[in-house]
């Protein structure tokens, strides 16, 4: 009743097409959910997000939940997830992946989920990491870990610097190392970034996992604009 009334004077409207959310619904209304332009990209392997890494960086799977359409309803939603603060929104896509994947038998296939750090200041103006929030989602769905203190991006500390060859490929602001965990070079570990253009982020990050040992690598965006 109360809801009903709030929804009166302030209607909710959904993230994806921006018009009013009936009382039963949260952030995206039920024809955007299920207009959703997903890639299935891991039931039918997308070449194109496998060509992106191709003979740079070993990956075992290269997955997109989503396409991104200019000006479509997918810009709005991660629009909505960057710039207007609703983690709410990368979150909910992270459970609703996370169910796809589960179906189709991906369950076994990771166990740790990392999200793509942002670089500390642009963390500090933002005061949240847009990736954490899907990252969370994704890992409470298929049951597994995320953390978001392993994968680091910023200067490196000396010691660091003497570890990687990472710098090589990177300008010092923009460098991604590992912060150690015990027997993570034995982990199942996918990397997860709002949106995948060049590939170029996630290339680093899976390098400078691969540095540390890591092996069993996949990557996953929450849209490609492929
Ligand atoms: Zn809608």
């Amino acid at each position: 009743m109360l809801h009903a009334f709030i929804d009166l004077i302030f209607p909710r409207i959904c993230v994806g097409c921006e018009l009013p959310l009936e009382l039963n619904e949260n952030q995206i209304c039920t024809d955007c959910r299920f207009e959703l332009p997903k890639t299935n990209s891991h039931i039918l392997p997308d070449q194109q997000l496998i060509n992106k890494f191709a003979g740079r960086v070993n990956l075992k799977y290269s997955l997109s939940y989503l396409k991104f359409i200019k000006g479509g309803k997918v810009q709005n939603m991660m629009h909505a997830l960057k710039y207007k603060g609703n983690q709410e929104i990368g979150e909910m896509l992270g459970r609703w992946y996370g169910a796809d994947l589960k179906e189709n038998g991906f369950s076994g296939e990771f166990d740790l989920v990392l999200p793509v750090p942002l670089h500390k200041n642009r963390l500090l103006i933002r005061g949240y990491n847009q990736s954490d929030s899907f990252a969370k989602g994704l890992a409470e769905s298929l049951g597994i870990e995320w953390r978001s203190d392993i994968l680091k991006r910023g200067v490196e500390t000396e010691t660091q610097i003497k570890k990687s060859r990472i710098e090589r490929f990177q300008n010092m602001q923009d460098v991604f190392f590992v912060e150690k965990l015990e027997g993570l070079n034995i982990r199942k570990i996918v990397v997860v970034d709002d949106t995948l253009t060049t590939g170029a982020t996630l290339e680093s990050c899976v390098m400078a996992l691969n540095e540390v040992g890591v092996k069993d690598i996949s990557i996953m965006a929450i849209a490609t604009a492929l």
